[in-house]
Formats: C-alpha cells, structure tokens, sequence
C-alpha cells in the first residue's frame, strides 16, 4: 500500500512518500482518510482547538458563513497562519496548494511583492485620510484605461457597498423602485440582494435570509439566468398588467446580473441571454446593472461585458481591483454618474472609500496584472485543470460537468449541463462534500462549497497544477467508496 503523509514542517512541499522531521513524534491527533490505495494523513488539531475557541466568541465561529466548512461536512474550518503565492500554511503545520484565492479576491497570488510593497509605502504616509488624494486619481485612470465605457468611477468598501450604491443609483436615475434580478446570481448582502442569491445564501432554506421585510422583498423580481424564454414570458405578463414600454406602470428600474455567473459555479451566459436582457431593458426604459466583482480582469485585462461584446449602463467592481485588500467600485456614463452626491441627488458615502492603502494595493494589481502572457497562462492552467478534472471523471465513471473560462473552474457532480443555479441545487453535493474533503486531505485548498469556483492565480507553477491534477487521480479513483 502506497502511503503519503502530508509532512507537518514548512520546509516540506506536498504530501510526501516518508514523514520527516518528527512528524511521527509531534503527531498527536490525527485524521486519518482511507483511500482504496492512499492513506493521507492531516492533522488539523490546532484547527480544531481554534475554531471551539471561535465558537465562543465570534457568530458562528467565523466572519463569513462561506468560510464555515457546514456545507462539506467539515468538522471545523481550517485556520490558515500563513499565504505566500499559491500556497497555505495552517496552524497544524500543513502545506496547501490554494484555489480559493480568497473568493477570487488574490489574482496574483498571496503577498505578492510589487502588491506588499505599495502596500507597505502607502501605509507608511497614512492609512485613511478622509480627504481627497492623487492615487486616488491614478487608480480610477487605470481602471478607467481598461474599462473605457466607465467616464466616471465612485470607490467603496466592499463588493457588497458597490452593488448596494448601483442599485440606489439606478433607481435615482429611472425614479422607479423594482428590480430584477436572477436567480443565483449572488450580489453581496444588501437587503434586496439576499432573495434566491446563489454562494452562501443558497445554503439557507428557501435561500431567502430571515430579517428581510416583505417590502424590500416585493421590490425584487427573482427571475431563471440563462433563460430568455422566462425573460419574454414575464414582460407579456407585465404587457397585460399594465404596459411593458418605457412608460407602462411596471417600475422596474434595472435587470441586474452577473454577466458570467461566479456563485453557482462558473456558468457562462447562453447565446442569446445578454440579447435578451438587454432588449427587455431597452423596452421597460430600463438600466442594465452589470456586476463585475468577480469577473472584471478576471478572465482578460478589462471586463467581462467587453470580452461578450456588450455595454450595460453600470457597471459594479470589487475583489481583483483591491490587489487583495477591501475595496469595491460602481461606474457608468458621466450622465448618470452625476446623480450621485455632491452633484446628485442620490447619496452615498464612506470614511473608507478611497483609502490610500487598497488604493496603493489596487494600482499594483492592475499594473502588474498587465505582464505579457499572463492571462493567456490563467487560461493553460485553468484549461489543464477542466480537462484533467473530466478525465479522470471519465475513467472512473463519475458524473460530472466542469465548467471552465481562463483560471477558473468549477465542478458539479450531475449528468446535466449548468446553466442554470437548479442544476447546482440538483447536482450531488454529498459527493462534492466528499471530493472536497479528500482534496483538502491531500494539500489542495478548495472553496468549501460546489457554489464557489476554483481559481488559478498567477503564482500557480505548472508543478502546482500537476501535483492538483494527480491528487485529482487519486481522489477521483476512490470517490465511490464510502465515507471518510
Ligand atoms: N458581487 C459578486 C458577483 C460577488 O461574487 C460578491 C462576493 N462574492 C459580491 C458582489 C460581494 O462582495 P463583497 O464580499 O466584497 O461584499
């Protein structure tokens, strides 16, 4: 029998075929997952001691329910103590290969130099000011260089901030309350946003949050992604209720949507959707809101809408464009970019908007972002991945659909194409649970949940993705057996 360790000391790269430096002696609690040939071994008792300590005094033991490893079957979560470029450390001693990449948030890696280093001189000058200042200007010049269609830029604090801001906005603009959004589509925690979100919420029943009144709720339209049919059916609906033009009694202010989907698995809009959203849009006098936080210089140098060849009437930012620090952002045309305040009449604000430091770490980003080939790489090593993860699906017959653009990559375990977050719902998520878990088990660091996508950053070596794609093998080959 072929037995790997997953070596307790730093120094040692992946699971390794001998322990070494005392990892017998220090090995005090161990779990042990039986492969039909592999046995991996992962002490995560340092985790398991912090997060009883969590417990105690943070809601739910965690900052964020995605973090929690409920949906996996996890006992606890792992407590990371260190990141460097594509690689974990936790508290146990335990090396990771890392595709979380903090939600997609870290494109070129953790820590990366020319990220830490801005961050470091920003934070010398000051942290937040609370008034103007020029990097400020420099940063939204270079979003602004790549996203073209963007005259006039707003910061803020969170990808969450930034779809709330938009939201508002457009109903300033519009003067009318509804908006339609699709299902799974995850937008942040905003009231609105939290009716049949995909990510997090969609382990919630009814995947709707308690604490949302029935008021904010009948502002929100829930309607299927991917669906142009459902799309042309409602506005008939509304042609019958009372007009679906641009002066019918309908007041929906914006269709809202993630433009590829990023919170039910990576899940590209089907031709003739946008076709479609965008007409509906044009017809109801409408705007098109499109949420970028995942995507914007995810898959290219620029946004998402772009690269599919539209143009939405906002757009929302966040994750990438802080180079790993909070921030988020919501852009348009000056013309409605001018309702917000000062000019405006649509407030919003925020004392750390802006701020030097994720400004400093932003610009970083995107400069470094723009090194030749690095995309193109994402796109290699997203697509070895996919195409590893379906091979050796098919060898040892499990049903499974791998979605996959540039550096990410999702999987779902069901026979049925994803178009749609129903297919997600419908997928088996006890053997997702199962795949994550022994991933976890053989150094590979995975969103704990088959809404999230995996993603490849730019510290990722082909050794990385060779090392994933034979712990892929092994965990592929055992998938049909029993629990761990
Ligand atoms: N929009 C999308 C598309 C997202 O994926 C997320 C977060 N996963 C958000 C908005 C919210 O961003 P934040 O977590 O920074 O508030």
């Amino acid at each position: 029998m072929e037995v790997n360790y997953l070596c307790m000391c730093p120094s040692r790269a992946f699971p390794a075929t001998r322990p070494c430096c005392g990892f017998r002696r220090r090995r005090s609690r161990v779990n042990l997952v039986r492969f039909r040939s592999v046995l991996v071994q992962v002490r995560t008792q340092r985790s398991e001691q912090l997060y009883q300590r969590a417990l105690q005094h943070i809601a739910g033991g965690v900052n964020s329910p995605a973090r929690s490893f409920d949906a996996v079957g996890g006992k606890h979560p792992i407590f990371m103590r260190r990141a460097q470029g594509a690689y974990f450390w936790d508290v146990d001693g335990n090396k990771y290969i890392d595709y979380l990449a903090a939600y997609g948030a870290i494109i070129l890696g953790h820590a990366h130099p020319a990220v830490t280093e801005a961050i470091a001189k920003a934070a010398e000058r000051g942290t937040v000011f609370g008034t103007p200042h020029e990097q400020e200007i420099a940063f939204v010049e270079q979003i602004k260089k790549a996203i073209p269609y963007l005259e006039k830029i707003r910061l803020v604090n969170s990808g969450t901030e930034a779809v709330m801001s938009a939201v508002r906005l457009a109903r300033g603009v519009t003067r009318r309350n509804k908006i339609i959004k699709f299902a799974g589509c995850y937008h942040g925690h905003s009231d609105p946003m939290l009716l049949e979100a995909g990510s997090g919420p969609s382990q919630l029943n009814n995947a709707v949050s308690a604490g949302i009144t029935p008021g904010v709720a009948q502002d929100v339209i829930v309607l299927p992604y991917n669906d142009p049919a459902a799309l042309e059916q409602f506005l008939d609906e509304l042609e019958r209720l009372g007009g679906s033009g641009p002066d019918g009694d309908h007041d929906i202010a914006a269709l809202l949507l993630e433009p590829i989907v990023g919170n039910f698995g990576l899940v590209e809009p089907r031709p003739g959707f946008l076709e479609a959203v965008h007409a509906a849009a044009a017809k109801l006098g409408a705007l098109v809101i499109y949420d970028e936080v995942i995507t914007a210089f995810r898959f290219r140098y620029g946004s998402a809408a772009d690269a599919l060849g539209f143009q939405p009437d906002i757009t929302v930012l966040g994750k990438i464009i802080g180079g790993g620090l909070p921030i988020g952002a919501y852009g348009a045309s000056a013309e409605i970019m001018d309702y917000v305040s000062p000019v405006g009449p649509v407030y919003q604000s925020g004392t750390f908007s802006g701020n030097p430091v994720s400004v400093a770490a932003g610009l970083a980003c995107l400069q470094t972002l723009q090194e030749p080939g690095l995309y193109e790489r994402l796109e290699r090593f997203g697509k070895a991945l996919a195409d590893g993860l379906r091979e050796s699906a098919a060898r040892h017959g499990v049903a499974v659909q791998v979605n996959q653009r540039g550096g990410g990559v999702s999987i779902a375990f069901t026979e049925e194409p994803v178009y749609d977050v129903a297919a997600v719902d419908r997928s088996d998520k006890a053997m997702f649970a199962r795949f994550f878990r022994r991933m976890l088990a053989s150094g590979i660091n995975l969103a704990p949940s088959v809404y999230e996508v995996l993603y490849v950053t730019a510290a990722h070596t082909e050794q990385d993705i060779e090392f994933t794609l034979n712990a892929i093998e092994r965990v592929f080959a055992t998938l049909h057996d029993g629990d761990d």
